[in-house]
């Protein structure tokens, strides 16, 4: 396993984005938090996981809720992971644009925007600041080179993400995901300027993001590892 998302405890997120793919699972996102119930087996297991798998090489915190709202979840996870194995490579996805203490204990700070008037609004920090860019209809008729116009120079690294719908789960976000994708003709031309690019910025296309498979496991907050999103515990 080369990289391993840990997930903070599920709350109501802050943010309610209407194309959150958070709300698209069956299990409705109900684990148990044994990070408040049972610390320990919560801690051991993530511990154990990290020492079984040399090969892991890069964790991403992220949430089921903006994970910026359990912040001492997200400290103890950092100081687990720096003192079991320091090699490892730490990056939180987050939509809290707000500077914070905790941002400059990560490698890589990655900042999720879904509207193109947000590009240039944020004061992003960190060690590597990454932009998640959510393609909502908000970026149509923009080309690669004019996105990257009004993102800020230190943004080193942008992965340009596909929105996903629930398959039927929740009809109003796939509704909403129908109606507020980015057009095909931008999509198609986005994707060609991505392939031609040769600058300096690390930017890739993620058309399938919560496609797990080959790609990453994902540790809760029941202290459990999990395969895919859609996978419940047998507890
Ligand atoms: S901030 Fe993230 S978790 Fe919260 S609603 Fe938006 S996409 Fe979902």
């Amino acid at each position: 396993m080369m990289s391993l998302q840990v997930v903070t405890p599920h709350i109501k997120c802050i943010f309610d984005c209407p194309f959150c793919i958070s709300k698209g699972h069956i299990h409705n996102n109900k684990f148990i938090n044994n990070y408040l119930l049972n610390y320990n087996l919560w801690e051991n297991n993530l511990i154990n996981v990290i020492k079984n798998n040399n090969d892991l090489k890069y964790i991403v915190i992220t949430g089921t809720n903006e994970p910026m709202q359990s912040k001492d979840y997200v400290n103890d996870v950092i100081d687990i992971i720096r003192k079991v194995n320091s090699n490892i490579q730490i990056e939180i996805q987050t939509h809290y644009y707000k500077e914070d203490d905790i941002y400059n204990k990560l490698d890589v700070v990655a900042y999720s925007v879904s509207n193109v008037n947000l590009l240039d609004k944020i004061k992003p920090i960190g060690n590597i600041q990454r932009y998640v860019i959510i393609m909502t209809d908000s970026f149509n008729g923009y080309d690669l080179d004019s996105i990257l116009k009004l993102i800020p120079r230190s943004v080193k690294q942008i992965t340009f993400k596909k929105l996903i719908d629930s398959n039927g789960v929740n009809e109003e976000m796939d509704k909403y995901i129908l109606n507020h994708s980015i057009d095909n003709n931008t999509l198609k031309k986005l994707k060609e300027d991505i392939d031609k690019y040769n600058g300096n910025l690390s930017i890739r296309l993620d058309l399938d993001c919560m496609n797990s498979i080959n790609r990453y496991k994902i540790f809760r907050e029941d202290g459990n590892l999990y395969d895919n999103w859609e996978e419940v515990s047998n507890d």
